[in-house]
């Protein structure tokens, strides 16, 4: 059996990629290692549009329970197969044998998983998504969803009037200091060399701000703390002085590891190992294979913007599909 599509990954990408690419008919094989993505560990999500509020958990099972509405077994007519709890392990192009189904695209892949699986199909489409690289400084892991917080879009109306940190001085750390400087009391920004990475138009106008600061330099040494968040530690690398901070929220923004080891070599990549699409149609470089959500090289990262995304990919995916 050749599907017309692969999708890969069952965040809010893959999951409305999903139930699209059914109510489509095209003939899809959905595999994902697990299901809701990223914002799974949030204990609230405000900004889901349509649903004022619900934990990631929650979310996770709306995914799941919508895309299984769409899926064979539940529906007669359904051209959607699901296969969770399943790892990609590799993407390549495949040979076909001469009497192939395979008329429409000149293309065909082989996905392959952990579970030595294999399967053929004409179209993929990578929603694999990617995660935070961590803040490895004593308590940080102890005091995650405790005032440690990787998401200052998703968490910062939550510290609305307090002293906070970010960490990292590279674009992402400065817009989320941007976004919370709009509800916290103070904004402290902690940089680990004496350069920012960011634009200096960012730079100059967020520091502007008389409520921010900018600390470079600095190594962070601990989260303070019992339950919650209450100081952290750093030390000057110039120095070795170190210095405690009373703050009750940490924003860290050090940067993301795309999930996309299993198409290096495929498709190309950019320097973090985003998979680079054209943001037109999220077609990757390679005819036949398309990619969405956080896994790519785009600006900003969001449940919603995921799942717009992966529309427009499946989108432009029936369209190949049925008129190339
Ligand atoms: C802590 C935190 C809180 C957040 N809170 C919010 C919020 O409140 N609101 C908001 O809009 N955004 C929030 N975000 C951002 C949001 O979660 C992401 O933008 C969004 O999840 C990206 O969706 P995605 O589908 O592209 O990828 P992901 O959510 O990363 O999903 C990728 C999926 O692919 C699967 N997968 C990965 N590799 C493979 C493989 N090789 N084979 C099979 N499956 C694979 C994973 O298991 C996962 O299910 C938050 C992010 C974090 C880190």
């Amino acid at each position: 059996m050749i599907y017309d599509l692969i999708i890969i990954g069952g965040g809010p990408a893959g999951a409305a990629a999903a139930v699209y690419a059914s109510r489509k008919r095209l003939s899809t094989l959905f595999i994902t290692s697990e299901w809701g993505g990223q914002s799974v560990v949030s204990e609230k999500i405000y900004n889901w549009i349509g649903t004022p509020s619900l934990s990631g958990n929650e979310l996770a099972d709306n995914f799941k329970k919508h895309v299984l509405a769409n899926a064979t077994g539940k529906m007669t007519s359904s051209t959607l197969e699901v296969k969770e709890g399943e790892k990609v392990t590799n993407v390549a192009e495949a040979l076909l044998p001469q009497n192939s189904e395979s008329k429409a695209s000149a293309k065909s892949f082989s996905v392959k998983t952990e579970l030595d699986e294999e399967f053929l199909t004409k179209t993929v489409l990578i929603t694999s998504g990617s995660g935070r690289r961590k803040l490895e400084a004593k308590n940080a892991d102890r005091l995650e969803h405790k005032g440690l917080t990787y998401c200052a879009s998703c968490d910062g109306p939550l510290f609305a009037d307090m002293d906070i940190v970010v960490i990292g001085g590279g674009n992402a750390g400065f817009e989320s200091a941007a976004q919370l400087l709009a509800y916290c009391k103070s904004v402290t920004l902690l940089h680990r060399s004496d350069t920012f990475r960011a634009d200096e138009i960012t730079v100059e106008k967020v520091l502007k701000n008389p409520k921010m600061k900018a600390i470079k330099n600095v190594d962070i040494l601990e989260v303070k703390g019992d339950k919650f968040v209450e100081g952290i530690v750093y030390k000057d690398k110039t120095s070795g002085e170190e210095t405690t901070l009373k703050v009750s929220g940490i924003f860290v923004e050090i940067g993301q590891i795309p999930n996309t080891d299993f198409v290096k070599g495929v498709v190309s990549l950019d320097e973090i190992g985003r998979v680079k699409i054209d943001a037109w149609t999220q077609k990757t470089e390679v005819p036949g294979i398309w990619a969405a959500g956080d896994c790519t090289n785009v600006l900003y990262h969001q449940n919603n913007i995921a799942a717009g995304d992966a529309v427009r990919a499946l989108e432009d995916i029936y369209l190949y599909i049925h008129t190339k």
